[in-house]
């Protein structure tokens, strides 16, 4: 609050200090931007606090034919592995497959964007939706490629799983151990890119015009 007394004018403000908020913030703060973020309770408090903490590529995402969304989130799936490999780390995931060729009918209807409805998929389905994860990570290859395994070599490895099952393939996305903390680092990250950005957390906007805004410190009950 002192800082921003100081010197009180900011190009942007940017509202809310969950994963969005502070990536945005630090973007713009190592931009040179004269940025202001303003949480109005902790930083990654909210939703960002709470997710199941896959960070994956989207692999479902392609029987809706969403091949740029896909690439787009492997992309920034590998970065994060890169970039922040002491919270985010491969995530090996199996899927039990019970036939061969059930759920391509629906795969086609669903990829022409006629159906949403989801279906059981099969060996053949599930071959090519990995296939295609793989093909679009080849050139970065950071994890293995999908690996199938027959019914007698999943049952060897996993004999709790239903005896029906037919086979198994294993494929690689990543998971994040501390969503917070690698929120703050962002923050941090941008705070660090000089004076231009300031960050507050347990403070609110009471108030915005297209030239000026009310700002509400929580703690304090203070308004600036
Ligand atoms: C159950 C669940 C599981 C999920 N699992 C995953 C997953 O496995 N992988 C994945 O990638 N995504 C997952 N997600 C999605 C992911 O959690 C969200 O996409 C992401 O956290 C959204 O971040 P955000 O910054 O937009 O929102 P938030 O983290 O909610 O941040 C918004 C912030 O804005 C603040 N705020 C609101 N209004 C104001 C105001 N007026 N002034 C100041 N501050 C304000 C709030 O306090 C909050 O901190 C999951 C979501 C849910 C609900």
């Amino acid at each position: 609050m002192d800082g921003l007394r100081r010197s009180p004018n900011v190009d942007v403000c940017v509202l809310g200090g969950g994963i969005n908020g502070l990536s945005v913030f630090r973007e713009l703060a190592l931009q040179g931007v004269n940025v202001l973020l303003v949480e109005k309770g902790d930083y990654c408090s909210g939703a960002s606090a709470a997710l199941s903490r896959m960070v994956h590529g989207g692999l479902r995402y392609l029987e809706n034919g969403e091949f740029g969304l896909v690439q787009e989130s492997l992309v920034e799936r590998d970065r994060l592995l890169r970039n922040a490999p002491h919270y985010v780390a491969p995530l090996p995931t199996t899927v039990p497959i019970f036939d061969i060729f059930s759920g391509l009918a629906n795969g086609i209807v669903r990829f022409l964007g006629l159906t949403r409805r989801p279906s059981r998929r099969g060996a053949v389905a599930i071959k090519v939706g990995l296939g295609i994860y793989d093909f679009l990570t080849r050139k970065r290859a950071l994890m293995p490629r999908h690996q199938c395994r027959g019914r007698k070599a999943t049952l060897e490895k996993w004999p709790a799983l239903n005896p029906a099952i037919r086979s198994s393939a294993t494929y690689y996305d990543a998971w994040v151990s501390h969503p917070e903390r690698l929120g703050i680092e962002l923050l941090r990250d941008g705070l660090s890119a000089g004076p231009n950005a300031q960050a507050l957390n347990y403070a609110t906007i009471e108030r915005a015009g297209a030239r000026e805004f009310l700002l509400h410190d929580c703690l304090s009950g203070e308004t600036f």
